[in-house]
């Protein structure tokens, strides 16, 4: 840090302390440079974040299991030596079926299709690997003319063309298919089938016959690979505890972060980002500014429409990034006792979606401002594995309730108990007694999380992922490459290519954006 005329000056700000503003925040800083970390919540984390939301109850408050965390990104920060430790990996996932014993997702529990099964999991897995380097990747600009984005562009070329002509074939036809007509040409069990395709949809503005969620079900199988196909896995501590390894990794390298600090706005001398104005008008330079709130917050509030053209305020404006999650979490006075559940599964995923028929009727809903009183839950207690999660013989349940519409019909203080208690009742159908095991209770919709989480929509990509907002156009041209139309001013959040998930990847590709000194 120096200081000119009384004002503070590092050579990198990062705005928001999420996972990728704390991994760019890292990497920056152990590239030598002094980076300054603005977050303006009162703790770090962002959405990745552990929170105790009754005395004595803690719970991950936003995303609550690890599936694409980037391996190589664990371990070039070395976040195992900052604290970063498993208490569980390769979580099962079950579905949960009505007058049925719970079904185990996998090889095995596929049964008759067990085989079909085995084809389908090589043939994704073949075609997530050749999609994996991309998203990890800083896609090429095209029609640049820069030698690095052909040389990018080939290469992706080359790796799709090593999947041979027919996987490149098959990978061509169903690229843009729906996950329902896709799974409905692989198996005939509907349970299977309702599951495979709730990794479809998770997170999305999608049911399972939109169009593009083949796509988003590769992205996720990608993260799967980018993560070293650790399977699903729960931190100790709750997901708080990546952001804390994070943390521990950016200031050894010298970074500061500080919490309760809002930053009002980016200081822009020129056409040239310069250093941040904080909420209470103090200004700190800086040679370059990273944000990792959300696209439109970044653009459209923290920039401000006088500084950019219309067209690109035209385009950020329509980003589309309204969320269709809600997160529940239950504050319980012991164990619940899911039928037929062992103690695996119990300190598994378990999935309420039964059917591709039964998402789709979900998602239909909240088209229209609805929820379903069927709801799609994925459900996970992770106190089973971590007890330092509630007090002994006390229990978290932490669940994601897929299909929530931003706007409710009525408004939310009207229909949040009103969903609360279909949740509730739907998992109680699966575990009697629920009811009554119930210390404390908190649903946060959308709108919640968007006040709680300062993500704009409570999106959980901080914008859909769909074909128009995908790779080389994230989050809209202009702002693609990590890059804003202001000069020294970077885009690291969820925003940004490849999307969200706690991955950590765009953070790391705006770190090396910036240290290659472009934009
Ligand atoms: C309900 C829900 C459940 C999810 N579940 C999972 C899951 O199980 N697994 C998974 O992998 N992913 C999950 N996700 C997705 C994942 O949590 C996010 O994609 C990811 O955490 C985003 O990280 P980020 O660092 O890009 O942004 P964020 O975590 O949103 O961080 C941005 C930070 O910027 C801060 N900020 C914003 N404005 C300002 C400002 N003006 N000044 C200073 N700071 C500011 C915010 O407070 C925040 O801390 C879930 C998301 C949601 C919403």
């Amino acid at each position: 840090m120096s200081a000119a005329g009384g004002v503070p000056r590092y050579d990198c700000i990062v705005i928001g302390a999420g996972h990728n503003g704390l991994a760019c925040a890292a990497l920056l800083a152990r590239a030598g440079r002094g980076v300054l970390v603005l977050e303006a919540a009162e703790r770090i984390g962002g959405a990745a974040a552990t929170r105790e939301f009754f005395p004595g109850y803690r719970v991950s408050a936003g995303a609550h299991l690890l599936h694409s965390l980037s391996a190589d990104l664990r371990r070039d920060l070395r976040l195992d030596s900052h604290g970063l430790a498993a208490a569980a990996t390769h979580m099962p996932t079950t579905s949960l079926l009505q007058g049925l014993a719970p079904l185990r997702i996998d090889a095995q529990g596929a049964g008759a299709e067990a085989g079909a099964y085995a084809d389908y999991e090589a043939r994704m897995r073949r075609f997530a690997g050749a999609l994996a380097p991309a998203l990890e990747r800083t896609p090429p600009r095209l029609g640049a003319g820069r030698l690095s984005d052909r040389i990018e562009l080939l290469r992706l070329g080359l790796r799709l063309r090593r999947l041979g002509r027919r996987d490149l074939r098959e990978l061509l036809r169903i690229g843009g298919m729906n996950a329902f007509d896709w799974l409905n040409e692989n198996f005939g069990s509907e349970p299977l089938k309702g599951a495979l395709a709730f990794d479809a949809v998770l997170g999305t503005n999608f049911g399972p016959r939109s169009p593009g969620t083949v796509l988003t079900l590769l992205y996720r199988l990608a993260g799967q690979r980018i993560a070293g196909d650790a399977g699903l896995w729960q931190p100790v501590g709750g997901m708080g505890a990546v952001c804390a390894a994070l943390a521990g990794a950016a200031s050894a390298a010298g970074a500061v972060v500080r919490t309760a600090t809002p930053v009002e706005r980016v200081w822009i001398e020129g056409d040239r980002a310069v250093g941040v104005v904080l909420a209470d008008g103090a200004r700190i330079g800086a040679g370059t500014v990273i944000s990792s709130a959300d696209p439109k917050t970044t653009l459209l509030r923290l920039v401000g429409a006088r500084h950019l053209d219309t067209d690109f305020v035209r385009r950020t404006t329509h980003f589309r990034a309204r969320g269709l999650a809600a997160k529940l979490h239950l504050a319980l006075d012991g164990v619940p006792r899911f039928a037929g559940l062992d103690a695996d599964g119990l300190g598994g995923r378990l999935l309420i979606a039964p059917s591709m028929r039964y998402i789709e009727h979900a998602y239909d809903h909240a088209k229209y401002g609805e929820f379903s009183r069927e709801p799609v839950l994925e459900i996970t207690v992770p106190s089973v594995n971590d007890g330092t999660l509630a007090p002994p013989g006390k229990h978290v349940l932490s669940a994601i309730l897929q299909y929530a519409p931003y706007a409710a019909g009525g408004g939310w203080d009207l229909q949040r108990p009103r969903l609360l208690k279909s949740a509730i009742d739907s998992m109680a159908r699966f575990a009697p007694g629920l009811e009554s095991q119930i210390v404390a209770a908190e649903l946060l919709t959308p709108p919640d999380l968007e006040r709680e989480l300062r993500i704009t929509g409570g999106h959980w990509h901080h914008g859909d992922l769909a074909f128009d907002q995908f790779f080389f156009v994230r989050p809209v041209p202009g702002a693609t490459q990590y890059r804003s139309p202001v000069a020294g001013l970077f885009l690291c959040g969820a925003g940004s290519h490849p999307g969200g998930g706690v991955m950590g990847i765009a953070g790391r590709n705006a770190a090396r954006e910036v240290l290659q000194g472009r934009g």
